[in-house]
């Protein structure tokens, strides 16, 4: 995923812009893992293996994405981890 196609990326169900936090890059600067939040809605899409999760709520497996985000906790500032896991308890 690259960083130019990644800008033009918006929250799927607000259309607010996301913000990107770049967790690894390959030799060519595109992204391989990474998380996208959205400072309206305070949801979180994950980048894995280059493709953005963007599914709906309903689509999302919060148990599935729990420990990758323990293994990007070093990662992320408290604050989002705060929304995320605020997130992950609905
Ligand atoms: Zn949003």
């Amino acid at each position: 995923m690259r960083l130019s196609t990644i800008d033009k990326l918006c929250c799927p169900f607000d259309k607010a812009d996301l913000q990107l936090q770049v967790i690894a890059k390959d030799l060519e600067e595109n992204i391989i893992e990474g998380i996208l939040t959205c400072k309206t809605c305070q949801r979180y899409y994950p980048i894995v293996k280059g493709v953005p999760i963007m599914s709906p709520d309903e689509y999302r497996e919060v148990k599935l994405e729990q420990p990758m985000l323990e293994n990007w906790q070093q990662h992320l500032q408290g604050k989002q981890a705060d929304q995320f896991r605020l997130l992950a308890d609905e």
